[in-house]
């Protein structure tokens, strides 16, 4: 439905508050008041929250002290409390100031999702109940992170899944932009708690960024990007503590000369697993990756030596989550073909260079290359998109070759 149809003066701003953002009832005050300006200023708002804090965490450490059983209907139906909160004090606060809100849970919003509970998928979002609203002069205050399933559960949509909600309701209510609001200005050219002279990004490309999320700057949730760039949705990810203006994320402009890079990320959550000694037959690979396909694990890098003796190790990341189950599979693998004792090693991260103009020039890879040999870091993975060179190293090792390659590369404020 359109939106711009019903509410022709008054163009749509979708706003996203991270936990930090309302992390006390000062910042949901603070939150509130920018709010209200906003709607002052002449715009329509939906408002998206996070958990309060660390309440999500702290939710999970509860149900990990409770039991070593933890059905994922009943996290889901654990974790989507810490929404609930952080919604109905905002909408108290609004009324405070005057402004009519009213919350609403993710099912209430109509955001409806597939059955796989604690990483449920979105499938179609109603948000008829949010049109009303919006038509009867009120701000919906809508639940991050959260949805029903088909089956009429509640769901949630994985960690971090508060950005997903807001850019999927930007979408289904044609808002004019989607603006993340959160502990740090902008997207920066490295995490600015690892390297303090990184540089704040006034603009990225969707597919720039997607690769920033997919390789650890937590800071946008990976899907969120993958839905507005799909749906063309502008972000703008801004901080609630000083509310200058952050970065934009967009359609590349074809006619900017592109950075040959652009940010430096790293990835602490990974784990590898080898697997020696695999008889290099046809078939192999494909027998270990489709078990773990078929058990949801979402594997990273994948490298396969040549074989010399007719037989080959096959090394692969995983989630760290993942690692037991990952670990179990190969293994029953490697007794039907006769292959080693596959092993495991949690120490690694993966550490990335993204820059759109990596497209057209040649000799990043070596330079990074030489810039991690001159720090004696030992590179154990390598993997390449376009815009993208990625290394597997020791994790202790992680924050220094964020360091050295982002200095390597000029990233640092001029
Ligand atoms: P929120 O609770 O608001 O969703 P997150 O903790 O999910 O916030 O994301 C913000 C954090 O992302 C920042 O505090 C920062 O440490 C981290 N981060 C990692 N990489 C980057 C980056 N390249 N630019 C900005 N922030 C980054
Ligand atoms: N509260 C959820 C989490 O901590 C969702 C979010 O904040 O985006 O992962
Ligand atoms: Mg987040």
């Amino acid at each position: 439905m359109d939106n711009r149809a019903s509410h022709p003066p008054h163009p749509l701003v979708v706003q996203k508050y991270g936990g930090t953002s309302v992390g006390d009832t000062s910042r949901i005050r603070a939150v509130a008041d920018h709010v209200a300006r906003t709607r002052q200023n002449g715009n329509h708002v939906v408002v998206v929250v996070s958990a309060m804090g660390k309440a999500t965490d702290d939710l999970i450490r509860l149900a990990t002290e409770t039991s070593s059983v933890r059905p994922p209907r009943e996290m889901d139906m654990l974790l989507t409390s810490g929404e609930r909160v952080s919604m109905a004090l905002l909408c108290m606060a609004l009324a405070d100031l005057g402004v009519p809100a009213v919350s609403f849970t993710g099912s209430q919003a109509g955001i409806i999702t597939d059955t796989t509970h604690t990483r449920a998928k979105i499938v179609t979002i109603k948000g008829d109940r949010l049109r009303a609203a919006i038509d009867d002069g009120q701000i919906p205050v809508v639940a991050g992170f959260q949805g029903v399933s088909t089956q009429h559960d509640v769901t949630t949509l994985g960690r971090g899944g508060s950005d997903t909600t807001a850019v999927a309701l930007a979408s289904a209510l044609d808002a004019k932009v989607c603006e993340i609001y959160t502990d740090v200005p902008g997207v920066f050219s490295a995490d600015p708690r690892i390297v303090p002279d990184a540089a704040k990004l006034k603009r990225l490309s969707f597919e720039e960024m997607l690769e920033i999320a997919a390789t650890g700057g937590r800071v946008l949730a990976l899907r969120s990007v993958e839905f507005a760039r799909n749906h063309g949705i502008p972000l703008q990810v801004r901080s609630s503590f000083t509310w200058e203006p952050g970065t934009t994320i967009d359609e590349e402009d074809p006619s900017m000369e592109q950075p040959l890079v652009t940010a430096v990320t790293h990835d602490m959550s990974e784990a590898k697993v080898t697997l020696p000694g695999v008889p290099d037959t046809p078939g192999i690979a494909a027998r270990l990756f489709r078990a773990l396909a078929d058990n949801a694990i979402n594997v990273d890098m994948i490298v396969q030596n040549s074989s010399l003796h007719g037989t080959t190790d096959i090394s692969f990341t995983v989630p760290e989550d993942d690692l037991a189950t990952s670990l179990q599979i190969t293994r029953s693998l490697a007794n039907e073909i006769g292959a080693q004792t596959p092993q495991a090693d949690s120490n690694i991260a993966k550490v990335s260079l993204i820059g759109a103009g990596m497209k057209s020039h040649p000799g990043i890879s070596a330079t990074t290359f030489e810039v991690l040999a001159a720090s004696n870091i030992n590179i154990e993975m390598i993997s390449t998109s376009p815009i993208r060179l990625s290394c597997v190293i020791r994790r202790d090792q992680a924050e220094s070759a964020v360091a050295v390659l982002h200095k390597a590369f000029n990233l640092g404020e001029a």
